[in-house]
């Protein structure tokens, strides 16, 4: 039986993984050229999808990449009063780490054998047991497994829905090299997450593995057009920094100089999630997992469950090899399950981040 998995991401590399470790094969087709074609993006924090790992026999490398301090936490108001400081002691569980992405793909790449993963091939459409590639090639497979993110051209075969814009227009924004740049300012972010949310905007700064600093300026209640009209000039990077500050008015100048220290890399990001508790009914031959089944707000819980999707569904077709249907819909019931209260629980984060007193809310979410 031939498992074709349309996807390098973490959930489709996790199946791949847990499925080889219960000495079953499949094949993962990626459209990327390979592994490094693209920037793979910050720092992840990992907590339930740390069972994924461990079923993956990856736990160990896991808590090698893994960085405990990137746990601390400081949270802020716009004004600059800090509400919130966490500083994780050396010898802390790892409960939630931040792990860099790229990291964490490769560590899940390197495990799998020679030729696991076909580079360059772009799913484009399927029928009859075979693949269509935009290239124009094929391949057969008995099991279609959907784990191409957000606007996954597999979900189209099991359901209608759609991402929609859920209201928040993000600005990636960054300081490299922080220590030596910028040592001031490397102090008051500290080793991990610093948030300052109210009035709806937020600004979320991470330092990340390599000493870059990523920042992320969200405009919440924005529309899906926003950035046509938002004035942010993203060719010219200098003025595009200056627009962010004038659209933070009375930010305390702590926060708008960690603008001013940023490089010429301004990223517009458009969020959207699929409806919450998304389903379909099991269909013999194909599933979804990840982002592709599940797409939610981006607060934490998105590569957690597609890693477990990845490795849950992988255990579910060693468990069954002569039933997948019988192994995908087990799958799916668990992962329906599991998800839209993931996605739930997201919805309602983003509501708190989204409100005008929203440090306030996230503290109080904080501390019950
Ligand atoms: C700014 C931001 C921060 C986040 N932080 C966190 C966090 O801290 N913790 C957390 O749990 N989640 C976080 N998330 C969510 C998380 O990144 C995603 O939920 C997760 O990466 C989904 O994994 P995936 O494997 O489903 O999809 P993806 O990682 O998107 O992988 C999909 C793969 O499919 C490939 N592909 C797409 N189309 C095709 C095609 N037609 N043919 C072949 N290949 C194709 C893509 O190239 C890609 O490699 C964050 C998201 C964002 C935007």
């Amino acid at each position: 039986m031939t498992i074709a998995i349309v996807g390098a991401g973490l959930g489709g590399l996790a199946l791949a993984r847990v499925l080889h470790v219960n000495g079953m094969s499949a094949v993962v087709y990626e459209r990327e050229a390979s592994r490094d074609a693209r920037g793979q993006g910050g720092m992840l924090d990992i907590h339930s999808g740390q069972r994924a790992l461990r079923e993956a026999g990856l736990i160990d490398g896991f808590h090698a990449i893994a960085r405990g301090e990137g746990q601390d936490m400081r949270l802020l108001e716009p004004d600059g009063t800090l509400l919130l400081q966490e500083d994780t002691p050396d010898d802390a569980p790892l409960d939630r780490p931040e792990v860099d992405r790229a990291d964490l793909r490769d560590l899940l790449l390197d495990s799998l054998p020679e030729g696991t993963v076909r580079w360059g091939r772009t799913f484009a459409s399927a029928e009859k047991g075979l693949l269509h590639f935009a290239d124009g090639g094929s391949a057969p497979y008995d099991l279609l497994v959907g784990a191409d993110g957000a606007w996954s051209r597999v979900r189209p075969l099991l359901t209608d829905a759609r991402p929609a814009h859920m209201g928040q227009n993000v600005v990636e924004i960054g300081i490299p090299d922080i220590d030596r740049t910028h040592p001031d300012l490397a102090a008051m972010v500290g080793r991990g997450n610093y948030w300052v949310l109210g009035g709806g905007r937020s600004l979320a700064a991470q330092r990340n593995g390599d000493g870059r600093v990523r920042i992320g300026l969200s405009f919440y209640g924005t529309d899906e057009d926003w950035f046509a009209t938002s004035g942010i000039p993203f060719d010219d990077p200098a003025a595009a920094r200056a627009r962010l500050i004038d659209l933070l008015p009375g930010w305390d100048p702590r926060f708008t100089a960690l603008i001013e220290a940023c490089d010429d890399t301004v990223v517009p990001r458009v969020i959207s999630t699929l409806p919450v508790g998304l389903t379909w009914p099991s269909t013999p031959g194909v599933t979804l997992l990840g982002d592709a089944a599940h797409l939610m707000p981006p607060v934490g819980e998105g590569a957690n469950m597609a890693l477990l999707d990845g490795a849950l569904l992988g255990l579910a077709l060693a468990g069954r090899p002569d039933d997948f249907p019988a192994a995908v819909e087990e799958y799916e019931r668990e992962m329906f399950e599991r998800t839209g209260a993931a996605a739930r629980m997201s919805a309602e984060l983003q509501e708190v981040l989204m409100s005008p007193d929203a440090a306030r809310r996230m503290l109080a979410f904080f501390q019950g």
